[in-house]
């Protein structure tokens, strides 16, 4: 039974994305993005991005690049884009049927929209319900300024209509505007899209998500050691939730799970706890050459090691790491010793011994022969193990014998000679 009745949700889905370019987009405005990129994908419909730089003087150029690069990082491929600084014929063009209807006037080389009496303004909000406004309180509005460009409300009418907008995805902040927009699509004698606003990300405060909370961009995550799975994922969940109490999405599974009756009506609070706790999941789960390649970009350490020593390392402390820049501070005590005191020299001399004896040095031999000389020597192993660990690394260490099968024998037997020479 796949037929479908109702015109309107025949009507193919197409969603954008509407940043304004002045400055480079936070967290919660990707949300927006994903949320969009989201719904359209799970109704095999097309997500459009189109940056609104129609505000000359807000205007930061090099804030595109960076929301293409936050879009393309999560992997959210837009289907089209569109600059509106390069439609202002289009705009024109409108302005000038809405001159013929008399529904504006000339207001000192601006021109105005005149907002006439009548019904109210209503419209079923997917998130909020009914929402309905008077008109009483909406004074006549700027629609193109006197520099030619439209204003925000106007271009954005005009490119919904025209780019077959289905549905409009954007913050709450614009439920005001919203009326303003009804008034004229009903003017130019065009049906509106559904319109789907989204509550804000709220800070631990349940105010507005500042930057010490969490209102950073994408970008900045990412340079700080973030993947790209985890933030889609949390961000996902951050809004709207899935069926079940699954938590673990990939882009994929969020484009097959995705509903908008399932975003929720209330502010959700930023969390990097829960940001921290998808980030290690995902560290876990992707693959070596992809962990270590994002290892290599960011750790110039990494950078000096060979492959094969440094894939060592990485499976050694990966389990121990929240973010990719964590992997300094796990793998530090391979490139040089911490700072714990180190143990009694009787028994540094054994474990220099017990470090000679071994003549194949690899993990299983050194795990082999050390268990031996432990057994041999009536020893107690968590005692054995940490001389080593003091005597060696000074510092916490994954899993001891493998920790040591990481350094050469002799770099092993060097950190043990500077251990004996500590009074
Ligand atoms: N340009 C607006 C913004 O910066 C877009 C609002 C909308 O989606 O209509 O958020």
């Amino acid at each position: 039974m796949n037929q479908v009745t109702d015109p309107e949700r025949s009507r193919r889905v197409r969603v954008r994305y509407a940043p304004s370019p002045t400055g480079i987009p936070h967290i919660g405005n990707i949300r927006t993005a994903l949320y969009n990129f989201l719904f359209a994908k799970s109704q095999k419909g097309q997500f459009i991005l189109r940056i609104e730089d129609t505000d000359q003087s807000r205007f930061v150029p090099e804030s595109v690049p960076k929301i293409e690069e936050s879009l393309k990082v999560l992997g959210l491929d837009w289907d089209d884009k569109h600059q509106q600084s390069q439609r202002l014929d289009v705009y024109g063009k409108n302005l000038e049927i809405l001159k013929k209807k008399n529904a504006v006037y000339d207001d000192g080389g601006a021109w105005k929209f005149k907002v006439e009496k009548g019904k109210n303004l209503k419209w079923a909000d997917v998130v909020h319900g009914d929402v309905e406004f008077s008109r009483d309180v909406i004074a006549d509005f700027v629609i193109v300024k006197s520099d030619k460009f439209p204003t925000y409300h106007f271009a954005s009418v005009v490119d919904d209509h025209q780019m077959q907008i289905s549905h409009v995805i954007r913050g709450d902040e614009w439920i005001s505007s919203t009326p303003k927009h009804l008034l004229l699509y009903e003017s130019f004698g065009w049906g509106p899209p559904t319109f789907v606003h989204i509550p804000p990300i709220l800070g631990e405060s349940k105010k507005k998500l500042s930057k010490r909370e969490g209102a950073k961009s994408v970008l900045e995550y990412i340079d700080e050691g973030y993947l790209p799975q985890a933030l889609v994922n949390f961000l996902a969940l951050l809004g709207w939730s899935p069926k079940g109490d699954r938590e673990l999405f990939t882009l994929n599974e969020l484009v097959a799970e995705f509903s908008l009756d399932r975003l929720n009506k209330n502010s959700p609070i930023f969390n990097l706890e829960k940001l921290n706790w998808f980030n290690k999941k995902y560290l876990q789960k992707i693959s070596l050459p992809d962990l270590m390649a994002k290892i290599k970009k960011i750790s110039s350490k990494a950078q000096t090691l060979d492959d094969q020593k440094l894939t060592k390392i990485i499976e050694l402390v990966r389990d121990r790491m929240t973010t990719i820049s964590d992997f300094e501070k796990y793998a530090k005590i391979f490139f040089e010793k911490g700072k714990e005191k180190p143990p009694q020299r009787q028994k540094i001399e054994n474990a220099k011994a017990a470090i000679e004896s071994i003549n194949v040095w690899n993990e299983k031999s050194i795990s082999n022969l050390l268990d031996q000389w432990i057994a041999k020597n009536n020893l107690q192993s968590a005692d054995f193990k940490n001389t080593l660990r003091l005597a060696v690394f000074a510092d916490n260490t994954p899993p001891i014998y493998e920790s040591l099968a990481v350094l050469k024998k002799e770099e092993v037997l060097k950190r043990i000679e500077d251990a004996l020479k500590i009074p």
